[in-house]
């Protein structure tokens, strides 16, 4: 493990920045990980996109995979001060690829998101203190992944005619779409999505399980009992994290990627052809409001806080060793001064 501390003189004075280093790492540079716990993730995203890379390469989207390839190669950090005597890193610079099924970029923009909607969420709750919340997963059956675009279509346009029924509470609704890989190589879409509704939900408004399958199932047009799943939001702080997971990826990073055989290939290839240009958020109701925002895409993804007004003691940048799947600091020194 190494250490970020901020050494000061006699006086108090900032004056350097050292990266302590263990014996273990001592002949290679510093990795970020070791560095920074919350910054952990980057490792692992930007390994799952060295994968989807491969799987785009030599094919009609190889543009994506010269994209990937570059995206968030190098990053630069500043360091903040903390209230104990470590630092800590804040991320000030990089370039990003913007290409829907790279993970660092999903990732950084889940995080944008998730910035967005605790901005937004206590404002909500302030003009509708009585308000509960419903979270609410819509399926239908699995489809073959060269019809995903036309399911999704077709059950935005009944999710469209739900939202339109009488006997639906939703005043208002964030929704979001997520892909599953079926165990066939076929395609299992379903919404999430948070609903809010008016206290007397729980009083004579109240929907049972199966009324709701009832009306989902009208929505639909179809003859089959559709899968559904509905449960109440016991707490408000349980908002936040559910939120979160909502808006956190359209298809898990395993199910893109899969083993990386051929047929796992050819599915991620469809995939990308069969969402390019669809949505995978919506707001509605009351909701627009306040989340509109969500829907549209984030393009800094860099990220601002803007509470953090300290100084910064100096600047790191990392670069990412694709085969030792890290990010490992540029320079080769052990120290860092800043001076
Ligand atoms: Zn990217």
């Amino acid at each position: 493990m190494s250490d970020i501390r901020h050494d000061s003189d006699n006086h108090g004075n900032s004056s350097k920045v050292i990266i302590l280093k263990s014996e273990r790492d001592r002949s290679a540079s510093a990795a970020l990980s070791d560095l920074s716990d919350k910054d952990k993730p980057w490792d692992i995203h930007r390994a799952e996109s060295d994968q989807i890379e491969k799987h785009y390469r030599g094919t009609e989207f190889q543009r994506y995979s010269d994209r990937i390839h570059f995206c968030s190669e190098f990053l630069d950090f500043v360091l903040r001060p903390t209230n104990s005597d470590a630092l800590k890193l804040k991320l000030k610079a990089a370039r990003f690829c913007h290409v829907r099924t790279c993970m660092v970029c999903t990732w950084r923009k889940s995080l944008m998101y998730k910035a967005r909607v605790y901005k937004s969420l206590p404002k909500f709750l302030e003009d509708y203190p009585t308000y509960r919340f419903l979270f609410l997963t819509l399926t239908v059956k699995n489809c073959a992944i060269d019809e995903l675009r036309q399911t999704l279509k077709w059950m935005n346009q009944s999710f469209t005619r739900l939202s339109r029924l009488k006997d639906f509470p939703g005043m208002g609704w964030i929704k979001s779409v997520e892909v599953t890989k079926g165990r066939k190589g076929d395609a299992h879409p379903h919404f999430h999505c948070l609903l809010a509704v008016k206290s007397n939900y729980f009083g004579r408004n109240y929907l049972s399980q199966r009324k709701w399958c009832e009306l989902w199932r009208k929505s639909l047009k179809v003859d089959y009992q559709p899968v559904l799943d509905v449960q109440a939001v016991k707490a408000k702080g349980d908002l936040t994290p559910l939120i979160a997971e909502i808006v956190k990826y359209q298809t898990k990073p395993t199910h893109l990627i899969g083993y990386g055989g051929e047929r796992d290939r050819e599915w991620f290839l469809e995939y990308t052809r069969q969402i390019h240009g669809t949505r995978a958020l919506s707001i509605g109701g009351i909701f627009r409001n306040y989340f509109r925002e969500l829907e549209e895409e984030p393009t800094n993804l860099i990220g601002e806080d803007e509470t953090d007004v300290s100084e910064d003691f100096g600047q790191l940048t990392f670069n990412w060793k694709r085969r030792d799947k890290k990010y490992r600091l540029l320079d080769f020194s052990t120290e860092y001064y800043t001076e």
